[in-house]
């Protein structure tokens, strides 16, 4: 059987005699795999998702390379839709918050959301596009930052704070969602 989950999508679960507790595994598919005794109930397994979501989305974050590809056309219409919807936010966030940039890429290959180099380039991933607004502002704000602190020391974190209240719990947000290509 299967569990949808909002955060994770499609959840195999199957039962196994052997087994004497409940095992999450990502499957090469990039599919959270649920094994668990028999006796274990739906409801307990999804009461176990629900309390467990931190510890899951960061098993599903050491297991990349989802097996479904998009194809070369849905990544460039999906480049494209990134660089009309994110280049005036990137715009627009820069210049209310002050920030100068250089130039702004987008990037596909990239595991991470966003990098900022030490010319001032941004680059973003495509995917990003799909976040929730408040995410993609996080992360623009993110990289943004970096223009004024080339790291990740206090005085970084306390800037992004400044430009982007209660950033802490959007890195977190954000931790459970991966670039997926
Ligand atoms: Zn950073």
């Amino acid at each position: 059987m299967a569990i949808l989950d909002k955060q994770f999508g499609e959840i195999g679960v199957r039962r196994n005699i052997k087994s004497t507790h409940i095992k999450f595994s990502v499957a090469p598919s990039g599919q959270l795999r649920v094994s668990a005794p028999i006796y274990v109930s739906d409801f307990r397994i999804k009461r176990i998702i629900q309390t467990s979501r931190v510890e899951i989305a960061k098993l599903i974050k050491k297991n990349p390379l989802p097996a479904v590809k998009k194809t070369l056309k849905e990544v460039e219409s999906l480049r494209l839709k990134a660089k009309l919807s994110l280049t005036p936010r990137v715009e627009a966030l820069a210049t209310e918050h002050g920030f100068k940039y250089s130039k702004l890429r987008f990037s596909t290959a990239s595991t991470r959301w966003g990098s900022c180099s030490n010319k001032g380039t941004i680059s973003l991933n495509i995917a990003l596009v799909n976040l929730p607004d408040r995410l993609i502002d996080y992360v623009i704000l993110h990289e943004l930052s970096h223009t004024v602190h080339m790291n990740h020391s206090k005085k970084f974190w306390e800037h992004l704070e400044y430009v982007c209240p209660s950033s802490k719990n959007l890195k977190k947000q954000i931790a459970k969602y991966r670039p997926f290509l």
